[in-house]
This record gives structure tokens, sequence and C-alpha cells, in this order.
């Protein structure tokens, strides 16, 4: 294979890239990111590949989840803290009903550039470059919003900086502690049928730490008890962006993409000799790779090699997103033979992508009682496989939206529009969400 550097994918084809007007504006942008400091650092990194290598060997669990899409207009502090809140509330069920560590990594602090199925949007006569995120244009249907502009990505780079910085506070600064989960605001809660499981979790682990003050164990000096590490993730779609933050770690001298802890191919973008997967191969950070109904087995056996040809655990997450009804069809075969061929890797299911639909009202929505399904199959084909179910993948928030239908609030195709706010793919709300959450850990303990 031919030397992989920070550069070389711009030798190979590539796809969902946009079509900048100005090339001297556009190495302007490149330049000036290559030399801002790096979002995360490589040790950072490395601590998330470890714990995903533990996930890989059956000890702990990934859970990945945020927004579809983040945007630039839709920036505040109650919305990343509210996310931020529902991932951990999501965590801590988890680790406590499932009784298994939980890493937890966001889709945020980054995650501005989307795939589109198709290249223009098309509303009566007129024809507009579509959508394909903050990072790289803007979502109103007018000729100028449409218009790619490369100092988007110094926008993304600044609001992805802003976010981690208060994720970070947020991870280590209180909000985490586990003595005060009992008096997090569960409004949202208020009227759920969960909401009575939900406080007999935060209870119990209070009765845990103070058995744990009784035997003299110093919860308040245990870091464990205060604090919690978040990961960022993003599809790494733009490539000159995730190129521009790529940096040399001085301890390793081991090329990062400092842009995330961790950076995912998405099921368009995929092929072998393409160059997101050429950049991919080269970084050292933990991947992801989206695995649809259509990836054959030997496909996958091939990209394996190119992405972790030494077999590393933690290195590599196979992110199947399938549909309920093709997983129990496809998912088998594929992990049947990852599994022959000694393969390491960390399983995980979107059970969104794959179940997306168009409401009557023409919103796109998806169903709860499908993603629900598809995690169902998920969680049983591995165990009929003998192989380890080890993460979810969800697009979700912390706000009480209304995008998807179903759960326990029974919402309907005739609530989408009353609180239909994402920039892209419908998503979970927070009681879905935690719903889920309860789903999950049921088949954890399994
Ligand atoms: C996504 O995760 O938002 C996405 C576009 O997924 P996929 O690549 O699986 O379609
Ligand atoms: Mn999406």
């Amino acid at each position: 294979m031919a030397q992989w550097s920070a550069r070389s994918w711009r030798d190979k084809p590539i796809e969902q890239q946009p079509k900048y007007s100005d090339p001297s504006q556009l190495h302007a942008v490149e330049q000036q990111l290559s030399q801002f400091p790096p979002l995360v650092f490589a040790e950072e990194i490395r601590a998330l590949r470890n714990q995903l290598k533990n996930v890989c060997e059956g000890e702990g669990f990934l859970l990945q989840g945020g927004d579809c899409a983040e945007s630039f207009s839709d920036f505040n502090a109650p919305k990343i803290r509210d996310t931020f809140k529902v991932i951990l509330q999501m965590a801590i069920v988890m680790t406590f009903a499932g009784s298994c560590p939980v890493t937890k990594v966001a889709r945020m602090a980054g995650q501005y550039a989307k795939p589109r199925s198709s290249d223009f949007e098309t509303v009566g006569d007129l024809s507009l470059p579509s959508y394909r995120g903050d990072i790289i244009n803007g979502p109103e249907f007018v000729d100028a919003a449409r218009q790619p502009d490369p100092e988007r990505m110094l926008k993304a780079y600044h609001h992805s900086a802003a976010t981690l910085n208060l994720l970070r506070a947020f991870a280590q600064g209180g909000l985490a502690n586990l003595h005060k989960v009992h008096k997090w605001n569960l409004s949202f809660l208020a009227s759920n049928p969960l909401k009575e499981r939900y406080q007999q979790i935060a209870e119990e682990i209070q009765s845990a730490l103070r058995f744990m003050e009784v035997l003299g164990i110093n919860a308040d000096n245990n870091a464990t008890i205060h604090e919690t590490s978040l990961f960022t993730s993003h599809e790494a779609l733009l490539l000159p962006y995730e190129q521009a933050l790529t940096r040399t770690d001085t301890l390793t001298g081991l090329p990062y993409d400092c842009s995330a802890h961790m950076v995912w191919i998405g099921e368009r973008t995929r092929k072998l000799d393409q160059a997101h997967v050429e950049f991919m191969r080269g970084i050292h950070n933990p991947i992801g790779v989206k695995v649809g109904p259509t990836m054959p087995a030997d496909e996958l056996i091939a990209l394996l090699d190119i992405l972790n040809p030494d077999n590393e655990p933690g290195r590599l997450t196979l992110i199947t997103r399938m549909g309920a009804d093709n997983l129990a069809n496809k998912l088998p075969e594929l992990v049947r033979r990852v599994k022959q061929e000694g393969r390491n890797v960390v399983w995980s299911s979107d059970p969104m992508h794959g179940n997306t639909i168009k409401a009557d009202n023409g919103l796109k929505t998806r169903n709860f009682d499908a993603i629900h399904k598809e995690l169902r199959h998920f969680f049983a084909i591995h165990q009929a496989e003998g192989t380890y179910p080890g993460g979810i993948h969800l697009e979700m928030t912390g706000e009480d939206v209304t995008e998807c239908t179903g759960g326990a609030y029974r919402i309907s195709e005739a609530d989408l529009s009353s609180r239909y706010r994402t920039q892209c793919d419908p998503r979970l709300n927070a009681d879905q969400v935690l719903e889920l959450a309860f789903l999950v850990a049921e088949s954890l303990k399994a």
C-alpha cells in the first residue's frame, strides 16, 4: 500500500464534498486551521481507545449519541447542558440497571457536515445545491445560503471549541456528581410512567454512596463519584477540515485527528479505494464505520484489512444501520464471518438510519417501536452467534421535541409538527431516550 500522509486522500476519488468557488480562499482557511490549537489531545484519544478495547473484550458498553447535525443558529448553553444530562442519565441507568461500565461518546462539538442523497434540492422550478451541514453551507432555501463557504470551517472550529469547553466543565465541575443525581431537574419525567423506576435507581445509588461513607470510603474526594468523562465524535466527512486538524503527537510521533476523540466514516463514503477510507487508515484515533444492509462480507473484511491491519481491539467500531427487518437477514452473516476470521471489532447498533420514513405530512420521522425492534434483533443476533453487542449509536436530544413517533407518550404523526426542530434527521427526545435506556439495560443484564 502506498505511503500514507494526512493529505494522501487527495489522490483518491472522493464523494460528498462541496465545490468551493474560490480555491485560494479555501487554501487560506486550511492554513489558518492548521495553525489553531487542537480541539482534543492525543492522550485523551488514547484513553478512549483503551476504553473501547475493554468494550471490544466484553467489559463495557459504548453509548454514542447526539444531534444528527449540530447547528450554528441553535447554539446555546441550555441545549448543550440538556443533551449532556440526558446522555449521563442514560449512562447511569445502563451502568446501574445493566451492571456494566458505560463509555460515553457524544455526537457533539463538531457534528456539522452531512452527506446527502442528492446534490440538488428542487422546490417548484428553483433548484439549489443541497444543504450539507453548517460547516459547508446554510439550510435556508436561498441561493446565497446554499453556496459553500470555506469560512464556515472557522466558525465550526470555534463553535466546537466552545461546546467542548462547556462539556468539560460539566463533566468535571459537579454537574456529573452522583450525589446530585436525584436532584436533577426531572421535569420532563413529571408524568412519565418511567419516573418511578428512574427515581428508584437514583435512590439505590444514594444508599450505595451512604454505605461507602459508613465503611470510611470518602466519596467526597473520589473523582469517580464527582466527575465523568464524555468523549466527542462526528462523521469525518469534510476532509480539508479533518486534515487541517490532524497533528503529530509529540509523545508517540503518531498522527491523530484532533478535531474529536472518535470519528466515523458514513455509509455513503466507505468505498475501499476512495478518499475517506484512505484518510482514516492513517490516523490513530478510534474510528467507526457505518455498515448498511448492502455491505457484502468480503468487502467488510477487505475494509478491516485496510483500517485495522494489526487487528487491534478498540481501533474499530462497526456501526450497523440496516433497518429493523433487514438486520435479521443481513447481520448474522457479517457477524459470523468477522468472528470466523478472528477480527477484533466493537459491534454497535445505530437503530435510527435504517428506520427513517416519511410521514403523511411529508416530515421525515422514525417510529420508537421500529428503533426498539432493530435493537432487540441486534442483541438477539449477537447472543445467538456468541459475539458481544458492544454499543448503541443514537440520534437524540435533551429537548422536548416531537420528531420520532411512539414511545410512552405515544407521539403520533399528527403531533410531529408541534415541536419538529431538527436541522436534518428526526431525533429521539429525552423521554424516548430514557425509555430506551431502560429497555437496553434489560438486554445488557440478560
Ligand atoms: C448520520 O449518522 O447522520 C448518517 C448520515 O448516517 P449514515 O452514514 O449511516 O447514513
Ligand atoms: Mn442522521
